[in-house]
């Protein structure tokens, strides 16, 4: 048990490192997975996703990455440096690419600080893009939990013309009920409610209630996962209007997403 805890804690110290170098050197990556609208068959956003190289020639895992980030007070830093480097990315080649958003996943603490909504348009102008280009997606669990604190950043934002996306939905705390009342646009149903698709018709069913609920609500509804045609096929059949899965594209490098949607 030592043992482990000790390689832990070693890794964490690893990561910590090399992440707090990259920042400051500007060499952390930012990838992005293309999301396809299926009204047309186009990829019309993509979402931004934070990668770490690991010095083996992979990368740390990005969930492992910002939950070390968050208890380290420098999610922060982190969120911006995303950011900042996506609007750069949707202002050179967002219009090029027929790209309508890009989306950035935002930490609990991104949002919670003072001014935060001021803090977080600030920046995005200051990039030359206008708000309405962004999609910040805020978890479900952290949103439910702090949504006194949040709602009014959430509706600064969202006048601005940011648009508020709910990831990470089916994930412990989802009650159909309270989709009326979020400050939202747009909720991500997790993988974890589309992998079962094709094996259990209650999975089906009870995605196509949250598509229907969604659209009562006019609310967009992005699926993620769908990594087989299959998948994708049924996913689609409950009448959502956009899927996020290895199935169309994995994430992948700035230049390798340039050239993959010149395609
Ligand atoms: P997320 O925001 O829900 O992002 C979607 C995740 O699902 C990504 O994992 C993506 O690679 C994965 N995914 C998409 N389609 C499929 C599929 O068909 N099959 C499977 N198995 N997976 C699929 P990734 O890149 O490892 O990111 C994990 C999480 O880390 C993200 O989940 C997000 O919560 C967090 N994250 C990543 N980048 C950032 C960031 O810049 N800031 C913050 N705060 N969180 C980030
Ligand atoms: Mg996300
Ligand atoms: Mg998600």
């Amino acid at each position: 048990y030592n043992g482990q805890l000790d390689e832990i804690i070693r890794t964490e110290a690893d990561i910590l490192r090399r992440l707090k170098e990259a920042v400051r050197q500007e060499t952390l990556e930012v990838w992005y997975q293309p999301i396809m609208r299926l009204n047309d068959n186009r990829f019309s956003t993509a979402e931004a996703l934070v990668r770490l190289p690991n010095g083996k020639g992979g990368f740390f895992s990005a969930g492992q990455v910002i939950s070390l980030a968050e208890r380290s007070g420098i999610v922060e830093e982190l969120g911006d440096y995303v950011l900042r480097r996506a609007c750069l990315f949707m202002r050179e080649c967002g219009k090029g690419l027929g790209l309508r958003r890009i989306g950035v996943n935002l930490s609990v603490q991104q949002l919670l600080v003072g001014n935060s909504a001021d803090h977080l348009l600030r920046l995005i102008q200051s990039t030359g893009i206008d708000p309405q280009f962004v999609t910040l997606e805020i978890t479900e669990s952290v949103l439910i939990q702090s949504i006194d604190q949040a709602a009014q950043a959430l509706e600064k934002l969202r006048q601005a013309g940011v648009h508020i996306a709910l990831d990470d939905f089916g994930v412990g705390y989802s009650s159909l009920n309270y989709l009326s009342n979020l400050p939202v646009d747009i909720i991500m149903i997790d993988r974890s409610l589309t992998r079962q698709i094709l094996t259990s018709p209650k999975q089906y069913a009870l995605l196509k209630s949250i598509v229907d609920m969604a659209s009562i609500n006019e609310l967009s509804v992005v699926a993620e996962g769908g990594e087989t045609q299959e998948e994708q096929q049924a996913i689609a059949k409950t009448g959502l209007s956009y899927i996020q899965g290895y199935y169309y594209a994995r994430p992948m490098p700035e230049e390798e997403l340039n050239h993959f949607l010149s395609q």
